[in-house]
């Protein structure tokens, strides 16, 4: 009995596998498809300067539809499936190339001046002609390269720091901005954070989630604050929801903010409104903040 109840549950086993390698392969068939059509869209979430309230930049995401079901599939869910089929190389191309022309065409429409942030995964780190893609980009578009920031994990630069540190020195010659996003999660060496060539550190809004609730977290992020500004880094908390959590980072002068409570990511169109209108997403330098969700 025991012998055939364990064949059974291998059996169950191995079929839910073989169900979750289908799918799998046919998300990457159909990511490639909409890649190839130029389907896929960036939304941008503001990042919220704490001194005057206003949008002083904006985070780059990807969004797409599956072209069967219509349905917009999680990025958590395709990014790694494009990181791990190699399409990451071909849709972070892309994405940079469309970030850097929606923001031109924002500039030359006369709207703000704000950065476009772009994330970068690991994968892309180690693309040897990264550089040269980022550098054909900047021309193509005619961007200037202090508008374009570009967010890199904890865990992307820790993989070969010794590399990642070469490549961050080359970019940065570009002109450009470089943020570490995530930051807090992964297993940074502290001697090697100090020596990237970076301007801005972006707290995991893991930590701002828990700002409140957990002392630690409170700790670690006022910590962080106070680390990146001896640096001479700017910071960024992501994910802030609630009056309480900007009320906290305000008082540990944080410098920028992302989150719901300000605004989720906007379609391009939304975001130029939003932008144009010159409103302000939260008081200057005041523990209040009027959301637009
Ligand atoms: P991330 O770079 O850390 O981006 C922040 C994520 O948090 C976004 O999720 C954003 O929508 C979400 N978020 C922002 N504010 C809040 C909030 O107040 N509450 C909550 N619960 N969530 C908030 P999204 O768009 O689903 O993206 C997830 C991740 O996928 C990103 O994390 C990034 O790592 C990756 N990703 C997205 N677009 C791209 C891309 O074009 N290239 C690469 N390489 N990765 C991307
Ligand atoms: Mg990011
Ligand atoms: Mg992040
Ligand atoms: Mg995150």
């Amino acid at each position: 009995h025991h012998a055939e109840a364990q064949g059974l549950k291998y059996c169950v086993f191995s079929e839910e596998l073989d169900r979750e390698t289908r799918e799998r392969m046919s998300m990457e068939s159909a990511l490639r498809l909409s890649l190839a059509a130029n389907a896929l869209e960036l939304h941008y979430q503001p990042k919220v300067d704490l001194a005057t309230g206003r949008v002083v930049a904006v985070e780059a995401l990807a969004r797409w539809r599956h072209p069967v079901s219509r349905e917009y599939i999680s990025p958590a869910r395709f990014i790694p499936i494009a990181e791990e089929s190699g399409l990451i190389q071909q849709l972070g191309a892309w994405a940079l190339g469309e970030a850097c022309r929606q923001n031109k065409a924002w500039q030359d429409a006369g709207l703000p001046v704000i950065i476009v942030a772009v994330n970068l995964s690991a994968a892309q780190l180690h693309q040897p002609d990264l550089v040269e893609i980022v550098a054909d980009v900047l021309a193509r578009s005619e961007l200037d390269p202090a508008l374009l920031e570009l967010e890199l994990t904890e865990s992307a630069l820790m993989e070969d720091p010794r590399q990642a540190n070469l490549t961050l020195t080359r970019l940065k010659q570009l002109g450009l901005q470089l943020a570490i996003d995530d930051f807090g999660t992964g297993y940074s060496s502290l001697s090697y954070l100090c020596e990237f060539p970076i301007d801005q550190l972006k707290i995991d809004r893991s930590f701002v989630m828990d700002l409140l609730i957990k002392p630690a977290a409170a700790a670690i992020s006022s910590s962080v604050i106070t680390l990146a500004h001896r640096m001479g880094l700017k910071v960024v908390a992501e994910g802030v929801e609630t009056a309480e959590q900007l009320t906290f980072l305000e008082r540990h002068h944080c410098d920028e903010m992302q989150g719901y409570y300000f605004s989720k990511p906007l379609p391009a169109d939304e975001l130029a409104a939003l932008l144009r209108s010159g409103r302000r997403l939260a008081s200057p330098a005041q523990a209040s903040g009027c959301t637009v969700l």
